[in-house]
């Protein structure tokens, strides 16, 4: 290919390389936001998670509540009945062991009423820890929620960049030479995004390695697409376009 068409070639071909540079840019952010907002998603779940928890230990203590304030009537029942038979006895003996049972009815029942209040106070303090993680739970939802909209906007700006650099890329990708372009493409899908890459002082501008005076001669005569020799990024100098 004469000398002047591959300097123009090469010229194109970085301007291509800005355009596909930004292009990978988007494309790896595009990649990205999505799993972001999977992240706070998960994030935020696991806070739907604990205050459920705290909704099924409310549950399981008022359940218990109702079953200690069943056994409670029944002790009342027991003493109430144990009264009642007070007056039919006869004797002493009977009269004095009723009064035993009914002492023994009296202390279940003291034992249950305590169980009741402790039941009150977890229940409260359940109901107060839900209260706070309910407020605390709204201002996450609504967090969650904006930052989620963030993104997608931001995912959708980003779209709208793509669009225009693909036909940005497809206008450039038209004047230059098929050949040349493929090695291009090449090496850009292999080198995440970066095929050109200038030489500066004395290092290539893709993976800093030195390259040599001769490859820089090589360069400078124009005569076909130069390769650094580590890394097989296309090499040119920016002040020779
Ligand atoms: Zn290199």
């Amino acid at each position: 290919m004469a000398e002047v068409l591959i300097q123009d070639q090469t010229r194109r071909l970085v301007e291509l390389q800005k355009i596909d540079g930004e292009f990978y840019e988007y494309k790896i952010a595009l990649r990205e936001k999505p799993e972001k907002i999977e992240e706070l998603k998960k994030a935020f779940e696991q806070k739907k998670t604990g205050l459920k928890d705290l909704e099924d230990r409310l549950k399981a203590k008022q359940l218990e509540r109702k079953e200690r304030e069943g056994d409670l009537q029944v002790k009342e029942a027991d003493i109430a009945k144990a009264n009642g038979q007070l007056s039919q006895l006869k004797t002493n003996k009977e009269y004095k062991a009723k009064l035993t049972e009914i002492e023994g009815h009296k202390a279940d029942k003291s034992i249950i009423e305590e169980k009741i209040l402790i039941l009150f106070d977890e229940i409260d303090a359940i109901n107060n820890k839900m209260a706070k993680e309910k407020e605390s739970f709204g201002k996450e939802e609504k967090k969650f929620s904006d930052e989620k909209a963030a993104i997608e906007s931001e995912i959708k700006q980003l779209e709208d960049k793509v669009k225009v650099l693909e036909s940005q890329r497809q206008q450039k990708a038209k004047e230059i030479d098929g050949k040349l372009l493929s090695q291009y493409e090449r090496i850009l899908k292999g080198k995440e995004g970066l095929a050109m890459v200038p030489v500066k002082n004395n290092s290539c501008g893709g993976c800093y390695m030195n390259v040599p005076a001769q490859v820089v001669n090589e360069i400078q005569k124009h005569e076909g697409l130069v390769s650094c020799e580590f890394c097989a990024r296309i090499l040119y100098l920016e002040d020779s376009l």
